[in-house]
């Protein structure tokens, strides 16, 4: 039988927990600041871990990440996550945009090094002052408060990483320097992530490594997307989409058969815990987790 269509193990019911993050970023406009909020409110009787509000590149957003993680915390019972990166700004000023997070009562910040000043594809240099890498920055934010920190990681190695090995050490440094979760980069072959996971536990790393899950809302975008961070787009994906550039109906079935595909087989193989990049939609990540068995809390109360 096809694993697209088994039932996944945890439907049938042996007690496992999934457990589920969403991913937003924060809104440029007013039709954003709509859409974003009006898929909060949907997500959030999924009752998920947490939600993490990104940081733009160079630290652009650094005002609007702030504002959508305190509205958060403020009109909502979720737990937010706030991104920051070691761009564009001295340890001193990331000290205290770190510890205006602390005041505000956030307790989790996913920590990054960010992508180079240029765009990524261009060469890396720390700001004069600045948080050295992502595990400096780890560092740094344990120094200021007691909070919950997690990093990224690379099934597929990071675009500027020699070798898989070199980023695993990377990612090595991060746990030491206090990390107690990473979330992956998105990933379209599940093996490519079996056998990272494989690698990072040889390497002595035992922190949950989060597989970070993208629904396709639109493959033109995904695929270059997926170029400038060097994630993989297999054959067999660009088919599946082909002959749909004029069919959003058709086009959003696909994308919620392929993440379903996807997380059932994840679930099959052991995995309960995901990071679902919504890019701010509800609608595909909802049904996803109505599959996985998650269900309104108010419904589950009942
Ligand atoms: C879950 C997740 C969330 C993200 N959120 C954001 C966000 O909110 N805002 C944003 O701007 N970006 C975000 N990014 C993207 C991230 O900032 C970029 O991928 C960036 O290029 C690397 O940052 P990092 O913390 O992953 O790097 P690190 O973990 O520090 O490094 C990644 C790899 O690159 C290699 N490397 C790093 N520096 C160098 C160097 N100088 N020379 C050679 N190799 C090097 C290391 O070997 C390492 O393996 C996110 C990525 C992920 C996976």
């Amino acid at each position: 039988m096809n694993s697209a269509i088994r039932p996944s193990r945890f439907m049938r019911g042996d007690g496992r927990r999934i457990a589920v993050s969403f991913e937003f970023f924060p809104p440029n406009s007013e039709e954003m600041e709509k859409i974003l909020w009006d898929s909060i409110e949907r997500l959030a009787p999924l009752a998920p871990n947490f939600v993490s509000v990104t940081y733009g590149a160079g630290g652009t957003t650094r005002e609007r990440t702030h504002a959508t993680v305190k509205r958060i915390l403020a009109e909502t019972p979720l737990t937010p996550a706030a991104h920051l990166t070691c761009v564009a700004a001295t340890r001193d000023e990331i000290d205290v945009i770190v510890r205006n997070y602390h005041d505000a009562g956030v307790r989790h910040i996913v920590a990054l090094r960010g992508d180079p000043a240029g765009g990524a594809g261009t060469r890396y240099a720390p700001h004069h002052g600045g948080y050295q890498n992502a595990a400096d920055l780890v560092s740094g934010i344990k120094r200021v408060g007691d909070f919950e920190v997690s990093v990224s990681a690379y099934p597929e190695k990071h675009p500027e990483s020699p070798t898989v090995d070199a980023d695993i050490d990377m990612l090595k440094a991060k746990v030491d320097a206090g990390a107690g979760r990473a979330i992956t980069q998105f990933f379209f072959e599940n093996d490519l992530y079996f056998r990272y996971l494989d690698r990072v536990r040889a390497r002595g790393i035992d922190i949950p490594i989060v597989p970070g899950i993208l629904p396709v809302q639109n493959f033109k975008a995904t695929t270059g997307f997926a170029a400038r961070c060097g994630a993989s787009v297999p054959t067999w994906l660009a088919e599946r989409f082909h002959g749909l550039d004029n069919d959003p109906a058709t086009r959003k079935l696909i994308a919620a058969a392929v993440a379903a595909e996807q997380v059932i087989d994840l679930v099959d193989r052991g995995v309960t815990n995901f990071h679902f990049y919504t890019m701010n939609r509800a609608d595909l990540v909802y049904a996803i987790c109505h599959l996985l068995g998650l269900r309104p809390a108010v419904e589950q109360a009942a």
